[in-house]
């Protein structure tokens, strides 16, 4: 599932309660479309007349390409409220992640049995479902180096686009071999689209699987024979 406005109104209300004794004031939730994070506490700050600073205008960010489990989601939420109840409380912190933050959250997860983790965003099962996960054709050359070096690169489907790509790989004399399929898996969705003269390295594992059901074409230099 993925968080709404409404939704996540609703459980910042909830964890408030539960979690922070109702103390943590009301702020702003927006919800965006961000690639790079699931969810964020921003805040500014400014200095006061005595020379102390002073953080406002607190907003929670949750990003809708968030597409996990109720409890997940939930995760995110209480993760940005900790950021959110140290800030709002000038509590001092030794990092962005420090003792204190480790130490609310650990409580959390004891008392209330819950997963929250200090980094959301970076695991790799998030990052995959961020990507973009539209089905579409993709060109994909595969290259074996001559020390056995793999890698893929994701074409234009355009023809004299793929022979430019094809020719000038194959005449390198580091390259073994270039072999093109078609593919609508949305594992390749994450590769720039390009013909540009490079590959991104992959271990043959990750690429047959990804390749499951691919078809395979042939080139010969001046064409491409589909369904060989
Ligand atoms: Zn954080």
């Amino acid at each position: 599932m993925k968080f709404s406005h409404p939704y996540a109104i609703r459980k910042f209300n909830h964890f408030n309660q539960l979690c922070f004794d109702g103390k943590l004031p009301p702020l702003t939730i927006e919800m965006c479309d961000s690639k790079s994070y699931l969810g964020q506490c921003t805040y500014k700050i400014r200095k006061k007349a005595d020379g102390t600073q002073e953080k406002y205008n607190f907003r929670i960010r949750l990003s809708l390409r968030a597409d996990l489990p109720e409890d997940e989601l939930d995760d995110i939420l209480i993760h940005e409220m900790i950021h959110y109840y140290i800030n709002v409380n000038n509590f001092k912190d030794t990092a962005p992640h420090g003792i204190l933050f480790r130490q609310k959250m650990e409580l959390i997860n004891n008392i209330y049995g819950r997963h929250i983790t200090i980094s959301h965003k970076s695991t790799k099962e998030q990052k995959e479902k961020m990507h973009d996960t539209r089905r579409r054709w993709h060109v994909i050359a595969v290259i074996t180096m001559n020390n056995g070096v793999k890698g893929i690169k994701v074409l234009p489907r355009v023809l004299t686009s793929i022979l430019k790509y094809y020719n000038a790989v194959t005449s390198s004399t580091q390259v073994k071999s270039v072999e093109l399929f078609m593919s609508d898996n949305i594992f390749f969705n994450r590769y720039p689209n390009s013909s540009a003269l490079n590959y991104y390295q992959l271990d043959q594992d990750v690429i047959n699987t990804n390749l499951k059901g691919a078809e395979r074409m042939k080139c010969d230099g001046k064409t491409i024979i589909r369904n060989v």
